[in-house]
């Protein structure tokens, strides 16, 4: 067993219809994990899984040969960065991503001697504070104050709205998310779409805890964000991160979430017509366009952003060698965000340098995101690699604003 600076989150016991290792077999999803063919094309598929001890296919032979605990010991599930290329490949439709993987790193992380120390701050920070940073809970919509529009936090005026827009610890707190909360904001505004924040009362919600292996602290989280969903009224919830998308969409509805929920782009898609009025200015630039694993490949979202992006003036859309489903991560996701120092110090390339690369080849002048923990990402790897001056990183709201601005 781990060390007990590892557990960190244990206050939260699981949930009595979540699914375990022990009870894997009462579940569907847990029964399809049996079916595997020992192919190898999650293996294959994996950005990592040449550096991989134990890819999927190797888990689930030592599943089936009654030999887990090896797999427990070995640290090369840290290399998994969620990113859903094996679920979208296999082709017995296992989800190696949303099922079994978290399952298997919350056992690797009680067995590694010592944790990544980056890794470990990010999710005590997320039980402390309600955010990887570490950021006071107060500053969460500190952001709003320079955002242009008025923004409602309901705390402070709890009328009914029509979209509660869940914006998230990235695009709150980090300077270049909060960019992308201005422009947010703003198209919300220009669009007269009756909207809401949560303000200090928001926190993570969670995903990327439990995907990097802390079950417990995912549902301290999920426990509280629900308490104060149900203070408020609302149509439906808005979120600016495809992290929280997904985890309001696929493991939330286990403690009763049932709101609508959408992520931004698809959102506005919604409002092209309406967008196309308004979108006045021409931007001039050639853009390349980065899906997001979990918006692309785990939620079918390909074409919303594009066609978003299309409808700007004078934006030219080129695409990189990896798109859709074959996408390459930028390497955040699964706790990725928070071990650049230990794959540097392993000497693995990180997957948003390996990103930028191809970005870089298609002679786009803009790498185009829309997930916020891609653009600090992808403007760092541009750096590292030396090419900060061929291109820039933009989320798609900050174009649309853009080119909604005189
Ligand atoms: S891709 Fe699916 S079926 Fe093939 S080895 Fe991996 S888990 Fe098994
Ligand atoms: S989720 Fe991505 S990184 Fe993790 S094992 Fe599957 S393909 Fe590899």
């Amino acid at each position: 067993m781990g060390t007990a600076s590892h557990n960190i989150a244990t206050q939260s016991k699981t949930l009595p219809c979540e699914m375990t290792l022990e009870n894997l077999t009462e579940f569907p999803e847990g029964r399809r994990v049996l079916t595997c063919i020992q192919c190898g094309t999650c293996a294959g598929t994996c950005p990592y899984g040449e550096l991989m001890q134990y890819p999927p296919r190797r888990i689930i032979g030592m599943l089936r040969a009654g030999e887990l605990e090896k797999v427990f010991t070995s640290d090369s599930l840290l290399e998994c960065v969620a990113c859903y290329a094996c679920t979208a490949k296999c082709p017995r439709g296992i989800d190696l991503t949303g099922v079994l993987l978290p399952l298997i790193k919350e056992q690797v992380l009680l067995h590694l001697p010592v944790m990544p120390a980056e890794l470990q701050k990010a999710l005590e920070n997320k039980l402390r504070y309600g955010n990887p940073m570490g950021e006071s809970p107060r500053k969460r919509a500190a952001w709003v104050k320079t955002a242009g529009v008025p923004v409602r936090i309901l705390s402070e005026d709890p009328r009914p709205a029509e979209v509660l827009w869940y914006v998230e610890c990235y695009t709150s707190y980090h300077p270049r998310g909060q960019d992308n909360a201005r422009a947010t904001a703003r198209l919300l505004h220009a669009l007269g779409i009756d909207f809401a924040i949560l303000g200090n009362e928001e926190k993570c919600a969670g995903e990327c805890g439990r995907l990097s292996w802390e079950r417990g602290l995912y549902n301290t989280l999920m426990e509280y964000n629900m308490l104060v969903f149900a203070k408020y009224q609302f149509k439906m919830i808005v979120t600016s991160c495809p992290h929280a998308y997904d985890a309001f969409r696929y493991r939330y509805p286990i403690v009763g979430f049932n709101y609508r929920i959408s992520p931004v782009p698809p959102f506005f898609a919604q409002y092209l017509p309406q967008l196309k009025s308004i979108l006045k200015r021409n931007l001039n630039y050639t853009v390349t366009y980065h899906d997001s694993c979990c918006l692309g490949r785990h939620n079918n979202l390909y074409e919303e952003p594009r066609a978003l992006l299309r409808a700007i003036p004078g934006v030219k859309l080129v695409e990189m060698v990896h798109n859709r489903v074959n996408t390459i991560c930028c390497g955040g996701g699964g706790g990725g965000m928070w071990l650049d120092t230990y794959y540097k110090t392993k000497g693995i390339e990180r997957l948003s340098e390996r990103r930028v690369k191809e970005a870089i080849a298609t002679g786009a002048d803009v790498l185009a995101v829309a997930c916020p923990y891609e653009v600090s990402r992808f403007e760092d790897a541009l750096k590292v690699l030396g090419h900060e001056k061929k291109m820039i990183v933009r989320d798609i709201t900050e174009l649309l604003a853009e080119a909604i601005e005189v």
